[in-house]
C-alpha cells in the first residue's frame, strides 16, 4: 500500500504533488519521491524518510517547475526502504518513469527475461521491472505508450494502481488499476491522477474511480480515454461528483482510521496470500520460509514470542501448529520470555510476531534466543523494520499502514500468514492428508468473502452496541481454536472503550468468574460450529442459569444458541482451524461502536501507542 499523485495542466505541479503526498502520507511512509517534467527533461528526486525529507532533498536538488508530474509515498513490499528502491522508478533508457501501488507477483521472472535481452535493474524492487517490461514492448511492438502498458500488464500477475509517463511525449500519463485504488481528478484543461481524492480535493469536484482491470490515457486537450486492460474496449467513465471533505476522504469515507481498516481486512488478506496461495494448484509456499523449512520439521518445539495483539494471533497458532504439524508450540509474552532465563537450545525455532516489526519486548526476545543458537522467523507488517532485519528469515503480512493503535487488520493477516505457514510444514512433514490440506487450500481462499458476508451485520451489532454501552464489565468466552479470540475481543474493548472486560477459555468459568455473573454482566461467548459446539451449549446455559445477558456469535444458520441467547451476531460457516479469522470481526465492531457510543478517541486511545518501541 502506497499513496501515487500525477499532475498535468496548467498549473505548475510541484505544490499539487507535495501537498497531494502528505495528505497521503498515512498510506504509507517509508519512502517518498517525485518526476517533473521540466520542459526539456525529467528531474526526479527521491529518498527513504518522510515527504518531509523528500521535501528538503527537492528543494536542494532540483528544479521544481513543469505542470507535469508524478510522486509517491512508498510501503516498501519489494525490497528495504532506501533512496534506491523508492519510487518513481526510471526505464533503463531513462525515457519513462513510473510509480506504482501494489505488488507485481511474477516480477522474478519478467526480470530474468528482461535481464537476459540486456536490461539492467538498479533497485530491488518489482516496480523497476514493470517499467522495463514497458519498454521492452514499447520498442519489439513498435507502439505507443498507452499500448505498451496493455500489452505489459497482460503479463502481469498481481495488483497494480500505476501512473507513468514519456519524457518524450509530455503531454500525456498513462494510468492502470488493479486490486490497489486510483482516482482521476478531472479540471477545466487540467487533470490529476491519485490513490484517493484527497490531494485533489480543492481543484476539482469531478472524479473517475477506475475499476480494476482498467486503464486510462489523459492527454491535455483530450477527453480521459479508459479502456479495458484485456480485450479492446472503450469504457464510458462514469464521472462522479465529490462530496466528501478532506478528512473523510482521507479515511476512505469511513469515521475513523480504525473502522476503515476493520473493513479493509477482506481486501488485505488477499493481500497476504496473494502469490503465495494457490488453492487450485494445490500450492502454498512463503518465500521466507521455504528455504529453512527443514528447520520447522526438525525443531523441538516452536516458541511463539510476541506482545498484545499479536500474541494472540500466536496463540491461534498455537492451536494450528501443533493441530496440523505435530510440534509442540508454546507463546511467551516476549516481555516475560526476556526476563526469566527460559530455557532455549539450538533445536529450537522461535517466531516472532509484530505488526511494527520495532516492538522493544519482542526484539529483545529475539536477540536472546538467537544468543543460544535458536532459528528465529518474523512475522512482521512492516518492511524493512528492525524485527524483520534481526530475524534470520520472515514472512510480511502486507496489510499495508495500520494507522489504528488498535489492530484489527494486523491480527487477521497475522493469522493468515500463520495460517499458510502451518499448512506449508504440514504438508512438507506429512501430518496433513492430502484432502484435508486441499480443503484447507480452499476454505482459506474463501476468508475474504466470508469476512465479507461477517462485516454485513455491522448495523445489527451497533444496535447491540447501543444496548451494552454503559455495562462496567464484560466477560469474553471461548474454547479451542476461538479462546484466543475471546481474549483478543476483551482487549479491542478495554483498549478502545475503557469498559473492563476479560476473555476466558469457556471451560475455565466455573472455576472463578462464573461468581461475576449477574443481570448487569453482558458474557459475549463464541459459539460457532466446532468440536466443542455443544460444550459451549452447556456453559451457555450455566450462564443462562445466573442470568447473564448472552451476546453469542453464532454460526449462519445455528438454531440452538440463537434460542438460549439474548443476541447473537452471525458469521459464514468454515472449519474450525480457519474460524477466528471471521469469528474476530463481529467483536471488532462491537468495541468500535461502543467505543465511539461512549465518545472515546477511537483511533488514538489514551494512554497507549502504536509502536511499542519501550519496555
Ligand atoms: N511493490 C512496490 C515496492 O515495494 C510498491 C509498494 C507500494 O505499494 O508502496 O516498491
Amino acid at each position: 500500500m502506497c499513496g501515487i499523485v500525477g499532475y498535468i495542466g496548467k498549473r505548475e505541479a510541484y505544490p499539487i504533488i507535495m501537498n497531494g503526498l502528505k495528505r497521503l502520507e498515512y498510506r504509507g511512509y517509508d519512502s517518498a519521491g517525485i518526476a517533473l517534467y521540466d520542459g526539456t527533461g525529467i528531474q526526479l528526486a527521491k529518498t527513504k524518510g518522510k515527504v518531509s525529507d523528500l521535501e528538503a532533498r527537492v528543494e536542494a536538488e532540483i528544479k521544481t517547475d513543469g505542470k507535469l508530474g508524478i510522486g509517491h509515498t512508498r510501503w516498501a513490499t519489494h525490497g528495504v526502504p532506501n533512496d534506491i528502491n523508492s519510487h518513481p522508478h526510471y526505464s533503463n533508457s531513462g525515457n519513462l518513469v513510473i510509480i506504482h501501488n501494489g505488488i507485481i507477483e511474477n516480477y522474478a521472472s519478467i526480470k530474468k527475461e528482461l535481464e537476459n535481452r540486456g536490461y539492467k535493474f538498479k533497485s530491488d524492487t518489482d516496480t523497476e521491472v514493470l517499467v522495463n517490461l514497458i519498454e521492452e514492448v514499447q520498442k519489439v511492438e513498435n507502439v505507443k505508450l498507452g499500448k505498451a502498458v496493455q500489452i505489459a500488464l497482460n503479463q502481469v500477475v498481481g495488483a497494480y494502481a500505476i501512473a507513468l509517463f514519456d519524457r518524450n511525449k509530455p503531454d500525456e500519463i498513462v494510468v492502470a488499476k488493479l486490486g490497489s485504488p486510483l482516482a482521476i481528478g478531472i479540471g477545466e484543461d487540467e487533470f490529476f491522477v491519485a490513490s484517493d481524492a484527497s490531494p485533489f480535493i480543492e481543484f476539482t469536484n469531478n472524479a473517475i474511480y477506475l475499476e480494476d482491470e482498467e486503464m486510462a490515457i489523459i492527454r491535455l486537450g483530450r477527453e480521459v480515454k479508459v479502456r479495458k486492460i484485456k480485450g479492446d474496449m472503450l469504457v464510458d467513465p462514469y464521472i462522479q461528483e465529490l462530496q466528501l471533505n478532506l478528512e473523510q476522504i482521507e479515511k476512505g469515507g469511513y469515521d475513523h482510521f480504525m473502522l476503515k481498516e476493520i473493513f479493509e481486512q477482506p481486501s488485505v488478506i488477499k493481500d497476504t496470500y496473494r502469490g503465495r496461495l494457490l488453492a487450485d494448484q494445490g500450492i502454498v509456499k512463503l518465500g521466507g520460509l521455504e528455504d529453512h523449512i527443514g528447520k520447522f520439521i526438525n525443531a523441538n518445539r516452536i516458541i511463539i514470542v510476541a506482545c498484545g495483539t499479536s500474541w494472540h494471533a500466536g496463540l491461534v497458532a498455537e492451536y494450528i501448529f501443533e493441530d496440523l504439524t505435530r510440534i509442540p508450540v508454546e507463546v511467551e509474552y516476549a516481555s516475560e520470555f526476556r526476563y526469566r532465563n527460559p530455557i532455549i537450545s539450538e533445536k529450537d525455532v522461535v517466531i516472532a510476531i509484530s505488526q511494527s516489526g520495532e516492538t522493544a519486548d519482542t526484539l529483545a526476545a529475539i536477540k536472546l534466543a538467537k544468543q543460544h543458537g535458536a532459528f528465529v522467523y518474523g512475522v512482521c507488517n512492516v518492511v524493512g523494520s528492525t524485527i524483520s532485519r534481526e530475524t534470520h528469515s520472515g514472512t510480511y503480512t502486507h496489510a499495508g499502514p495500520e494507522i489504528g493503535v488498535a489492530s484489527t487488520k494486523a491480527f487477521t493477516t497475522q493469522v493468515t500468514v500463520l495460517t499458510m505457514m502451518a499448512l506449508r510444514i504440514a504438508k512438507e512433514k506429512g501430518t496433513i492428508s492430502q484432502r484435508d490440506f486441499m480443503l484447507h487450500l480452499r476454505e482459506l481462499e474463501q476468508i475474504p468473502a466470508h469476512v465479507e458476508e461477517a462485516l454485513k451485520s455491522d448495523d445489527k451489532i451497533m444496535e447491540i452496541a447501543e444496548v451494552f454501552k454503559n455495562a462496567k464489565n464484560f466477560l469474553y468466552l471461548g474454547r479451542g481454536y476461538n479462546f484466543p479470540v475471546a481474549l483478543e475481543g476483551a482487549l479491542k474493548l478495554k483498549e478502545i472503550s475503557y469498559i473492563h472486560a476479560e476473555g476466558y477459555p469457556a471451560a475455565e468459568m466455573k472455576h472463578g468468574p462464573i461468581a461475576l455473573i449477574d443481570e448487569q454482566m453482558p458474557v459475549v461467548v463464541i459459539a460457532v460450529n466446532s468440536n466443542h459446539y455443544e460444550k459451549v451449549v452447556s456453559n451457555i446455559e450455566e450462564i443462562r442459569a445466573r442470568q447473564g445477558v448472552i451476546i453469542a456469535v453464532v454460526t449462519e444458520g445455528d438454531t440452538t444458541v440463537k434460542q438460549l441467547a439474548d443476541y447473537i451476531m452471525e458469521v459464514p460457516k468454515t472449519p474450525e482451524t480457519l474460524s477466528p479469522l471471521v469469528t474476530t470481526i463481529p467483536l471488532q465492531l462491537l468495541s468500535y461502536h461502543i467505543a465511539v457510543m461512549l465518545g472515546r478517541n477511537v483511533d488514538q486511545p489514551r494512554n497507549l501507542a502504536k509502536s511499542v518501541t519501550v519496555e
